[in-house]
């Protein structure tokens, strides 16, 4: 097929996702193999946001290929009632990596229905209806996700699920609570949230939902005491602490499960995007012994036709090993440093970065007009002409041959977690002059 074919395919039969559909002009991907793919005219794009942040261990990865091919020759599909030893093999070894005292693994097939399903196992085993989540946040699309995320794209899917509330998590930089420290953002995001729960009724609230570090909302990681102060919260008023690790997940940050770098063990953990990067969908839950326990004997009341798909947690299998093989979990803790001094590196050269952020590979550099008043680049949730400098500043990027990944006044920093180090100092010299635009808003 040529570029022409497929685009005007595309154009003409393909409804996307969040956009209206005759201002769109999506580039034909012809091809892709570790952490870049190219377009029909051959322009290579390497690729800093890992797609939507799940191509962790890049394209084209032969042994990821394989699985899939072995397993569909052997057993493409069994319905989930049955017991398939891949299937099996996903769930011991997913539950061997997760904290201590995670029992089980219900499979679906992405993020969204993984975090449907913990909602709905938190609100059976509590008997309590209402949902806390934070503002800033992302938990899918799907009418109770969508209800629980805290941004813009829930908006037109009110009203969405009766008992869902939001509060503020810590944001150092933008403090909700005019903190002057992260340990004063922590302490007081923590008196937030047990004001909160004290308002709504401890007894009504069944679980609280955390993006363990949010990640499209502003890699916003947990400033020190936070994590372990909702854990304590919750356990005080037997609420279930549900952390979606659906973005940082398996290695995206340096650990298989994000809660692991702050030793906190939350009751239930969502998953998908880097369980197998992508090559079949495949999200899930991982489910504490109480709360699987608690199931044992009364039947669960939710299933899905693809729960635990033969050939998505083939794949999961085979990433498992090679995340281990290759050791890239230590990498991805190498090069979060070696992305600290580069990116702070970069701030320095530019008046409209106001902040760099994260951890492992997920990185946020923060753009604003002026770093004394913190005025963002563009105004929240900016569309059209109000988005231009975020517009021009990703277009920078692109033409340099980075895929960049941006969200509202942001560029994330997110490729695969298999980037070699050149790669990633390529990249980051093409953030670097892209920069050059945002400054010429800067005033401050
Ligand atoms: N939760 C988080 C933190 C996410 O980033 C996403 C997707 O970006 C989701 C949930 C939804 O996952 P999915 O798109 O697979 O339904």
């Amino acid at each position: 097929m040529t570029a022409r074919q497929v685009t005007d395919d595309d154009r003409r039969y393909v409804f996307h996702s969040w956009s209206a559909q005759d201002h769109i002009s999506p580039v034909p991907v012809a091809g892709a193999e570790g952490s870049t793919f190219w377009d029909y005219e051959g322009n290579r794009y390497l690729d800093f946001s890992s797609q939507l942040v799940n191509s962790n261990l890049g394209h084209g990865h032969p042994r990821l290929i394989s699985a899939i091919g072995d397993q569909a020759a052997r057993l493409a599909y069994a319905a989930p009632s049955f017991a398939v030893d891949v299937r099996s093999e996903a769930a011991r070894m997913i539950v061997e990596r997760a904290p201590e005292g995670m029992a089980k693994v219900f499979f679906t097939n992405g993020g969204a229905e993984a975090n449907e399903n913990a909602v709905r196992m938190a609100k059976l085993f509590t008997g309590r209806h209402k949902v806390l989540s934070t503002y800033r946040s992302y938990h899918g699309a799907t009418t109770g996700a969508i209800s629980l995320t805290g941004e813009p794209r829930r908006w037109p899917s009110e009203p969405g699920l009766p008992g869902a509330v939001h509060f503020f998590g810590p944001y150092p930089y933008r403090s909700a609570f005019s903190a002057t420290s992260a340990e004063e953002e922590s302490e007081r995001a923590l008196r937030h949230l047990d004001e909160v729960v004290t308002l709504e009724g401890p007894h009504t609230v069944a679980a609280i939902v955390l993006e363990t570090v949010v990640g499209t909302n502003g890699v916003l990681v947990p400033p020190p005491g936070y994590l372990r102060g909702v854990r304590e919260l919750c356990t005080r008023h037997g609420i279930q602490l549900i952390c979606d690790e659906v973005m940082v997940g398996f290695g995206r940050v340096g650990h298989w499960f994000a809660c692991q770098a702050w030793d906190v063990r939350p009751d239930l953990i969502t998953f998908a995007k880097g369980v197998n990067s992508g090559y079949v969908p495949l999200g899930g839950v991982i489910i504490s012994a109480e709360v699987a326990g608690f199931f044992g004997d009364r039947a669960y009341p939710g299933g899905l036709t693809y729960s635990g798909h033969p050939l998505a947690c083939a794949v999961a299998v085979e990433h498992m090993k090679v995340l281990e093989e290759e050791r890239i979990l230590p990498r991805v803790r190498a090069l979060g440093e070696r992305l600290a001094t580069r990116l702070a590196e970069i701030a320095q050269r530019h008046p409209s970065v106001g902040e760099v952020r994260g951890m492992g590979l997920m990185w946020a550099i923060e753009l604003v007009r002026d770093r004394e008043t913190r005025e963002p680049l563009v105004p929240y949730n900016a569309a059209g002409q109000d988005s231009e400098p975020m517009t021009r500043v990703a277009a920078a990027c692109r033409e340099g041959g980075v895929w960049p990944f941006t969200h509202f006044n942001r560029l994330h920093v997110a490729p695969p977690l298999i980037i070699e180090d050149d790669e990633l100092d390529r990249g980051l010299a093409v953030y670097d002059a892209a920069l050059k635009i945002a400054d010429e808003y800067a005033t401050g």
